[in-house]
């Protein structure tokens, strides 16, 4: 999962930078700004939060033309590359959020060549070699549409001091603007552009938006529109509370979720206590539903970042550091908890293991969303089954390995009306909006990974 900004007017760097804070918990691997200046692209960022990625004494100040990025990384290394990322020949530059899961079929049908290891890289050279051809952007990406395969939302600007923003055929990420007379804003997410006090559209799927100035932009189709299939992931984990996805709210939707979960539940407890933070909507829509009382029994560190968004090699660090459980709510206490899902199973095992330590009495562990069972190719980072807990583990396989007393997840047909839109859900039933042979994306994703 990742993050976009852009802004087309005044102060065009400076705007981008704030609306990136405003959707750091989108991705915290790296974070950058492309720029014009000088009729030039230039892009300054680097590995970890926007304040450390991003040496604001490199940006402009005069630019009148920026996009952001802030990365998880789905697809190349963790460490490392970070977006927006230029086309070879520098004439464009491109931020986006998603995966295209044919990109190499897709360079070496366009350039010629096959040997790309980062999908933003072949993405960014096509969309330059197909703009050289077109001599627009908008043109460019309509065709590119018909060519790549996957999931975006995107950002490309263009060296003649253009800008294109689109989203895929079929609306997989989410993706919001803002037009004034003198600016156009772009944020991944509704809830950047209403912290900074401005009113958002949805851009919808298939849509692209084309200016040459930032008072006189254009919305197009790309031609291609396709069946809607929005990431259930997003309104489960991924979306800020506070934002809009296809009209839905992510805070009432997830409460929803926690009210399905509540209806099947008999268990007596003393309380609920969500796993914060993704895990606090759910909470709250079940304790309401079953009239329980609601308690924080379990302080998150909020710099410590999101283990399930870091990096292998540090999520059992980031996971160590970054929960405490107040032993004095808990000692004695029957506990429904209540978690947006379990990927790995690992961090509900270690918060089980310093409940029971505090001395919670009983444990019952709550899961909004269903099993997950396949792996996401559309920028999720869960490339290969055999890291998802729930491939090939029964529910009280799972339950015995967390250690909890009853385990209860939410069905797919839960998830589709607390949503009520059409949704992508092929993590949960290895279905997918596209196409895709498993096995050969497994590879595909999680090479050059750690
Ligand atoms: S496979 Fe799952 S995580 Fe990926 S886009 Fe579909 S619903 Fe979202």
């Amino acid at each position: 999962m990742c993050g976009i900004s852009a802004w087309f007017g005044k102060n065009a760097c400076e705007r981008v930078y704030e609306i990136l804070l405003e959707i750091q918990h989108r991705g915290h691997d790296a974070a950058g700004i492309a720029f014009l200046e000088n009729g030039g692209l230039k892009v300054v960022g680097g590995n970890g939060f926007v304040w450390n990625a991003i040496d604001i004494s490199k940006l402009s100040s005069h630019s009148h033309l920026a996009i952001g990025h802030v990365r998880y990384s789905t697809s190349g290394s963790y460490g490392g590359a970070y977006q927006p990322v230029l086309g070879s020949k520098k004439i464009i530059a491109l931020a986006f959020n998603g995966n295209i899961i044919n990109f190499n079929e897709a360079a070496n049908l366009v350039l010629g060549k096959k040997s790309y290891l980062w999908d933003a890289k072949a993405f960014v050279d096509i969309l330059e070699k197909l703009y050289m051809e077109h001599g627009n952007l908008a043109d460019a990406m309509k065709e590119a549409s018909y060519i790549l395969e996957g999931s975006y939302s995107l950002v490309a600007v263009s060296s003649k001091g253009e800008i294109i923003v689109a989203r895929d055929p079929r609306g997989i990420r989410p993706l919001a603007y803002s037009l004034g007379e003198e600016f156009l804003a772009v944020a991944s997410e509704t809830a950047a552009l209403s912290t900074i006090g401005l009113e958002w559209k949805e851009l919808g799927r298939g849509q692209l938006i084309y200016c040459q100035e930032p008072g006189s932009c254009s919305k197009e189709s790309l031609g291609r529109v396709l069946k809607p299939a929005y990431c259930a992931f997003e309104y489960i984990y991924f979306l800020r509370p506070d934002s809009f996805f296809e009209g839905v709210n992510a805070h009432e939707a997830r409460k929803r979720m926690g009210a399905k979960l509540a209806e099947k539940d008999y268990v007596e407890a003393d309380l609920v206590a969500p796993v914060p933070d993704s895990g606090r909507s759910a909470a709250i829509g079940y304790a309401i539903r079953r009239g329980m009382p609601l308690d924080e029994v379990i302080y998150r560190n909020r710099f410590s970042g999101r283990a399930f968004i870091s990096a292998p090699s540090i999520r059992r660090k980031v996971l160590l550091k970054k929960f405490q459980v107040i032993k004095e709510s808990v000692r004695g206490k029957r506990i429904i908890l209540v978690d947006d899902s379990i990927v790995r199973g690992d961090t509900s095992r270690h918060l089980v293991k310093l409940l029971r330590e505090a001395g919670a009495k009983e444990i019952h562990l709550r899961s909004a969303a269903p099993p997950i069972i396949s792996p996401c190719f559309f920028g999720i980072d869960m490339p290969t089954r055999r890291e998802l807990i729930a491939y090939s583990r029964s529910i009280e396989e799972i339950r015995k390995y967390i250690g909890v007393d009853t385990l209860i997840y939410n069905t797919v047909k839960d998830i589709e009306e607390s949503v009520g839109r059409p949704l992508c859900l092929g993590c949960f039933t290895s279905i997918y909006p596209i196409k895709v042979r498993i096995d050969k994306l497994e590879l595909l994703f999680s090479k050059g990974r750690r």
